[in-house]
């Protein structure tokens, strides 16, 4: 008998645990990603390898946005807030974070903290709905001072580059929140079972934060890291000189931040990695890095799979 195709797919969230925080993954979309540009100090003929062993497609980098929500018992956080669709770019791929909390059984008005990893437009313009009224609109909006100071800076607007529309977004996307504004410096504790660390180079003030319950640790990276196989291989690699504000700045968090995950045992989240983006990061002979992403099971429970 022929059946008809479904055509859809599952909705896109995840849910884990990390001690006695209930962690979900939300899905915000995709971008299928030029090569144009990226990882300037990388070798070709080793992108050229790594993509033929890794079978990766040769025209584009598909990069998956994973905001994630956390759940501690008092307080719900976000950490970033997808492209949203106030502003669609490259295609009416992303904007996915509202539909898929709601699926995930998440109400935005329940959330009391957004922590931006940093301000670029896939993790700050989704702040607002497309009548600029906030998607969380009962949260405080916590970002690095150094971070909020280069995005929120007007005299970018007059700028003919990206810095310009950028900008401009951004400071659309944090309007409603700024009467409910935490700025810190990484190294800071802004809350309990909260530490911000440094993955500045990307953007100059970029945080990751790692979330800490009963021994048990995850870190939400942003982007210190865009891929699952290129990074790892080459933490060495710049993202792009252009996009980062400072190229070998960085490359040396992404380098640091990878050696933290594997010498503290760290699960972790990259933002772009294939959803939704978590995983172990792993040291090999050579002291570069490899990225084991977790096994996906229907199963909640605590443990890296799900089985306890
Ligand atoms: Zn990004």
């Amino acid at each position: 008998m022929a059946a008809p195709r479904q055509n859809t797919q599952i909705p896109g969230w995840y849910r884990f645990l990390i001690g006695d925080l209930e962690c979900t993954i939300v899905w915000d979309g995709y971008i299928h990603h030029a090569y144009d540009g990226l990882f300037p100090n990388g070798d070709p003929a080793e992108l050229r390898r790594l993509q033929d062993a890794y079978l990766l497609p040769h025209d584009h980098i598909p990069m998956d946005l994973n905001p994630a929500v956390v759940n501690s018992g008092d307080t719900l956080f976000v950490i970033d807030a997808g492209l949203g669709r106030k502003r669609p770019l490259f295609g009416d791929t992303m904007g996915r974070m509202p539909e898929n909390l709601a699926a995930a059984g998440i109400d935005p008005a329940d959330v009391d903290i957004v922590l931006m990893t940093h301000l670029h437009p896939d993790h700050s313009f989704g702040l607002i709905h497309p009548d600029g009224s906030a998607v969380f609109p009962n949260a405080e909006l916590c970002v690095s001072r150094t971070d909020w100071e280069e995005w929120t800076d007007e005299a970018n607007l007059g700028r003919n580059d990206f810095r310009g529309p950028w900008t401009e977004g951004t400071l659309e996307a944090v309007a409603p929140y700024r009467e409910r504004l935490k700025l810190i410096a990484p190294g800071d504790s802004p809350y309990a079972g909260v530490t911000a660390i440094s993955g500045a180079g990307h953007s100059s003030g970029q945080c990751a934060f790692i979330f800490e319950s009963r021994g048990e640790k995850v870190m939400f990276t942003g982007d210190v890291a865009h891929h699952h196989i290129f990074d790892p291989h080459h933490p060495e690699w710049f993202f792009h000189n252009e996009y980062d504000s400072d190229p070998p700045q960085g490359a040396a968090a992404k380098e640091a931040v990878f050696g933290r995950a594997v010498d503290e045992r760290i699960r972790f989240h990259g933002y772009h990695f294939p959803y939704p983006g978590l995983g172990l990061m792993t040291r090999v002979e050579d002291g570069t890095y490899r990225y084991a992403p977790d096994a996906l099971t229907p199963r909640l429970g605590p443990g890296r799979f799900g089985t306890g």
